[in-house]
């Protein structure tokens, strides 16, 4: 953070942006200003370097195809990571969070390098693939109200020792693998299963983050109406049978 802006990134919108992700960019931005923040977005493609001076960096969900372009990508340019040494916030989802852990299966069946920024190990589900609402208690330390999203994967998530758990699902598949954990995060990175986009039906991740850049323990209130509706409207989803 410089004076009163916050530099937000979103990585690779050509290759990982399915089921409305780069949302996330348009609420983190939006619940920023209404907190008098200046905010100064910058959407990262795939052929360009990562800068290393952002705050807060979002990557989304892809295809396998795209997703392996990603990884190889971001490995070569190696930003992100010297981001996070210097204390950066990353929130990932799906394929951005099995990017950023040790290694996943990619579309050619092979097991391909991650970025190792997650303590995570993601492989191919054996069974079904994971589709649906999802309605999960995210860790208690995190202090966050109830998660709700939406899933769409065949990769399964394995938590190595020093992940804690995003959250615990009570509804729906999350990491995928029977522990009933959904997403991981280390520190300042975090990663999460959950599309929608997941910051419109959870503002409060947004202010999370927001608060983790600031480093302040609270943020002046703002109208969560709308989000609220949507809110009540996904988690009845996902408790109702269909
Ligand atoms: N290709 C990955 C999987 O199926 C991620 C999919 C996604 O981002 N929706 O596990």
């Amino acid at each position: 953070m410089s004076d009163n802006s916050l530099r937000l990134v979103w990585i690779y919108p050509d290759l990982l942006s399915t089921y409305g992700d780069q949302g996330n960019a348009l609420v983190v931005e939006r619940r920023a200003r209404q907190r008098g923040l200046d905010v100064q977005r910058l959407d990262v493609r795939s052929d360009q370097q990562i800068p290393t001076s952002g705050d807060i960096y979002l990557i989304g969900g892809g295809e396998d195809r795209p997703q392996r372009l990603a990884a190889e990508r971001l490995r070569r340019d190696g930003g992100l990571n010297r981001a996070v040494s210097n204390g950066a916030i990353v929130f990932s989802v799906c394929a951005g969070y099995q990017i950023l852990g040790h290694e996943f299966i990619n579309d050619l069946g092979e097991r391909e390098q991650g970025l190792g920024l997650l303590d995570v190990v993601s492989t191919r589900g054996e069974g079904e693939r994971c589709v649906g609402d999802v309605l999960a208690d995210i860790d208690p330390q995190l202090n966050l109200p109830p998660l709700t999203g939406f899933e769409n994967h065949q990769g399964v998530t394995h938590l190595g020792q020093t992940a804690r758990p995003f959250a615990r699902v009570r509804f729906g598949k999350g990491n995928g693998v029977g522990d009933g954990y959904e997403g991981a995060y280390n520190d300042t990175v975090f990663g999460t299963y959950m599309h929608g986009p997941v910051m419109a039906r959870n503002p409060h991740i947004a202010d999370l983050l927001i608060k983790l850049a600031l480093d302040v323990n609270a943020l002046p209130p703002a109208d969560d109406r709308w989000y609220e509706a949507l809110r009540q409207e996904r988690i009845a989803a996902a408790t109702q049978p269909a």
